[in-house]
């Protein structure tokens, strides 16, 4: 039997090596830290019994993810649950733009702009299905479906801003905006759009579904399939050096580039090293999880009921903080996303204590404290929400790179998402999986399709993998 070791056990890590094994191949995963999951994990921070997602929290792409639905991790006990309105964004006036999953809803309440809101996603949403198939994988490969993804494409290639200029209510503007940001990239370069899109379309298709219980589900449930397939998981066995690796056929990475080169040093290629160690990193977050009685007073109805707010005001403050943060300096107003998955899912909060799941896009490595920053944009759109605070659990941006080494300065992307690393991942090639050194394979969310717990970078690794190998991988 062949074997395999997949160092990290982040979404990518545990697809890989449910991918491998289904294909027959004796799999060991090694994790750094303690427990496994890398950016799906939950647990209590403040109040005991009070559930914080410790990074990812809103799954529109998890659910959609051709890969995990293959999977049917409903039999290890993995559910998904949706809040009323997906998310708001709430404007200084008391008003705020409302995603639904309807686009026809969503339409419907923008007022004047609900029809260049459907032009942008009616068509593009339905049939987003079949356009996951190229947009899940590479994106220069030969399109299984040329029609779908131009129609999708050629809005993602533009600025945001070029984009928001569809809309003339600041409700539409700041709604489409606040997703957009979510690329950690200055909204005024081409391609700034692309990763706002597709989170917009799978959510008019899947809504931004939580995972009932916290994200710790999603990991619990690959996990456990992965131990019916004859799979093994060592925790706290962090991989520094190759003579940490047990001998294996294939060794899957779910890391960042820099942390591959530092591991693999000299037995890297010289033009992947000169990619990998030249990797760039994008602006960091700065997350404060509060424990709140009551939940948050909005004065914005919608933000009442929704289960992601976006705190940045109109479309041109959240294009200019996400500038400064890309210039190096922190905006007294940085741009912050809220969860109240408890919305949706209640087993999470204590009574009528809630669990309030907060960050900032912050410069890189910003060294500083953004806790009274992000909690004076929730009190701006939610006068009192300061009087209602229990407690609270910070992580800066080192915080973030001490728990887990892929969010280099608290950049949780796994990389900067500019033009060429979305286009080819960490470095310029049709392969972006493959490493250059023979049965070794890059599987982290710095290649394509990117970020988010969706293990599609994991599966497509593996698949490569396979094929190398010369055997079929099941889909
Ligand atoms: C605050 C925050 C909010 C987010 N919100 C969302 C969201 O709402 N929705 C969404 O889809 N995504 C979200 N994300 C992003 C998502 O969590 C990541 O894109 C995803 O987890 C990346 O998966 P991965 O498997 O590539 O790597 P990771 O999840 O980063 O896992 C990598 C694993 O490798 C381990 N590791 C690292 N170095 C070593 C080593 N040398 N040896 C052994 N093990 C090692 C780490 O400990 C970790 O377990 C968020 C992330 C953060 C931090």
């Amino acid at each position: 039997m062949s074997t395999a070791v997949v160092v990290g056990s982040g979404p990518n890590g545990l697809a890989a090596a449910i991918t491998l094994a289904r294909a027959g191949l004796d799999v060991t995963v090694l994790e750094g830290a303690a427990e496994i999951g890398g950016g799906t994990r939950t647990g209590e921070a403040i109040v005991p019994g009070l559930l914080h997602d410790h990074c990812s929290a809103i799954h529109p792409m998890a659910v959609g993810s051709p890969f995990l639905c293959g999977l049917d991790l409903e039999r290890y006990g993995l559910s998904w649950a949706w809040p009323e309105i997906d998310c708001a964004h709430p404007l200084d006036d008391g008003t705020a733009g409302a995603l639904l999953r309807s686009v026809t809803a969503t339409a419907a309440g923008l007022g004047s702009d609900g029809r260049a809101w459907r032009l942008l996603f009616e068509r593009t949403t339905a049939g987003y299905d079949r356009m996951s198939a190229d947009i899940m994988r590479p994106l220069l490969r030969l399109p299984r479906h040329p029609l779908r993804l131009a129609r999708f494409g050629i809005p993602a290639l533009a600025p945001a801003t070029l984009l928001a200029g569809l809309f003339r209510t600041e409700q539409a503007r700041g709604l489409f905006g606040g997703v957009a940001a979510h690329a950690f990239h200055p909204l005024h370069r081409p391609l700034s759009a692309s990763i706002g899109l597709g989170i917009l379309t799978a959510g008019h298709t899947y809504g931004w579904a939580v995972a009932a219980g916290g994200s710790q589900r999603i990991t619990e449930a690959m996990a456990a399939y992965l131990g019916d397939l004859g799979g093994k998981i060592e925790t706290g066995v962090p991989v520094r050096s190759v003579s940490d690796l047990p001998p294996a056929e294939l060794t899957m990475w779910n890391l960042a580039p820099t942390s591959v080169a530092e591991i693999l040093g000299g037995r890297l290629p010289g033009r992947v090293m000169k990619s990998y160690r030249s990797f760039r990193y994008g602006p960091g977050a700065f997350k404060i999880d509060y424990a709140v009685h009551g939940g948050v007073p909005w004065t914005a109805e919608a933000a009442r009921r929704a289960g992601t707010v976006h705190l940045g005001g109109t479309f041109a403050e959240i294009a200019a903080t996400e500038r400064e943060i890309h210039r190096g300096r922190m905006p007294d107003r940085p741009f912050v996303l809220v969860g109240q998955q408890y919305l949706a899912d209640p087993q999470r909060s204590v009574g009528d204590i809630h669990p309030i799941w907060a960050y900032a896009h912050v410069p890189h490595g910003y060294p500083g404290d953004a806790t009274a920053a992000i909690t004076a944009q929730i009190e701006r759109f939610a006068p009192g929400f300061r009087d209602r605070i229990i407690g609270t659990s910070v992580r800066s941006t080192t915080g973030f790179a001490e728990y887990n080494p892929n969010y280099v300065g608290g950049n949780i992307m796994t990389g900067a998402k500019d033009i060429p690393q979305l286009l080819f991942g960490p470095r310029k090639t049709l392969q972006p999986y493959d490493i250059g050194v023979p049965g070794h394979y890059l599987c982290s969310a710095a290649t394509p399709p990117g970020p988010g717990a969706h293990g599609m970078c994991g599966f497509n690794a593996a698949q490569r993998a396979l094929r190398r190998l010369g055997i079929e991988a099941s889909s």
